[in-house]
């Protein structure tokens, strides 16, 4: 894929140097392996993982070539990432498990949440999917502008309140103002402060609480937005997150501006939350549905 050239391009050469003018799999490549996993931002815990397993195929196959570990290579990434379960996958125009579907999204400032809010809204409408986005980052006055402006290009209505304002509060208008107008997709933009871990928590918990009194099993998704381009930084991110809400999804942004694209494997692996988005540009249409197969395999062909 075009987006991921950069990605790609790093992960594939460190990989090729790790193994070159080897012929078999011998210490020597597993070290070397090992050090352009992580320099791939794969993480420690991940790459320790991975070469565990090439360690113990070796040790059964007695004989492995740079070829073969290549092919295992990929197989042992592709069995790392996590499927979305089934009630929670789906295309921008097939049928959501409910309506309207209810989607809180979570992350810290400038990690791209309201650009990846934008574009899922312009996606989800192009696909015929009546949206309505909600503004309950009411911390920043730039955060409620920078959503009006993306609910004008990708054509939605949004709901908002003063600067200030309860989140809960415009939650939970949004949501009934959604089953109102009979919306089908409603997107909640939350606000992203990591400051006070409980904070954060109360203030999810809150929102989760107010949104149920319209609709009992709201949110239906949580997805957690994390930037790709500071690597294990966005770990660290989900570790906080995850431990403050029950984050349900994944998208990871700015992968195509980086070399970095390793710590989607370390972030799939680590918390077995599926990724179900990367965002490879800061256009409307940048945005990706995240595909295990098709990513692993643009890692390594
Ligand atoms: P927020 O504070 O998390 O809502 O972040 P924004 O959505 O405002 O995005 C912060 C910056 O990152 C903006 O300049 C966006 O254009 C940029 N951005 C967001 N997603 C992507 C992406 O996938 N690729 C690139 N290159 N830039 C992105």
């Amino acid at each position: 894929d075009q987006g991921l050239q950069q990605t790609k391009e790093n992960f594939l050469s460190k990989i090729t140097k790790a193994i070159a003018g080897k012929s078999t799999v011998d210490e020597e490549v597993l070290d070397n392996l090992e050090e352009a996993l992580v320099g791939a931002d794969v993480g420690i815990d991940t790459t320790v993982q991975i070469i565990d397993r090439i360690e113990k195929r070796v040790a059964k196959d007695k004989y492995l070539n740079t070829t073969e570990l290549n092919n295992i290579l990929q197989q042992e990434i592709e069995s790392m990432l996590v499927d979305a379960p089934s009630a929670n996958s789906y295309a921008f125009d097939s049928e959501l498990p409910s309506r309207p579907y209810v989607i809180m999204v979570v992350g810290v400032n400038g990690v791209g949440k309201t650009t990846t809010i934008g574009k899922l809204a312009h996606n989800f409408n192009k696909a015929g999917k009546n949206v309505l986005l909600g503004a309950a980052d009411t911390f920043r006055a730039a955060a409620v502008d920078q959503l009006t402006i993306w609910s004008e290009r990708a054509g939605v209505p949004i709901v908002k309140q003063d600067m200030g304002s309860d989140p809960a509060a415009v939650a939970f208008d949004t949501v009934q103002s959604g089953v109102s107008r009979g919306s089908d997709v409603i997107l909640i933009d939350t606000a992203g402060r990591l400051h006070n871990k409980a904070h954060l928590m109360e203030e999810l918990s809150k929102i989760r609480r107010v949104m149920q009194k319209v609709i009992p099993d709201a949110p239906h998704e949580v997805l957690l937005v994390l930037d790709g381009s500071t690597g294990q930084n966005a770990l660290e991110q989900a570790k906080h997150f995850t431990a403050a809400t029950d984050v349900t999804a994944i998208a990871i942004t700015k992968l195509d501006g980086t070399a970095k694209g390793g710590v989607v494997l370390a972030i799939a692996n680590q918390f077995k939350i599926p990724v179900k988005f990367i965002g490879v540009g800061e256009k409307m249409e940048d945005l990706l549905v995240f595909n295990k197969h098709e990513f692993v395999d643009s890692l390594f062909n």
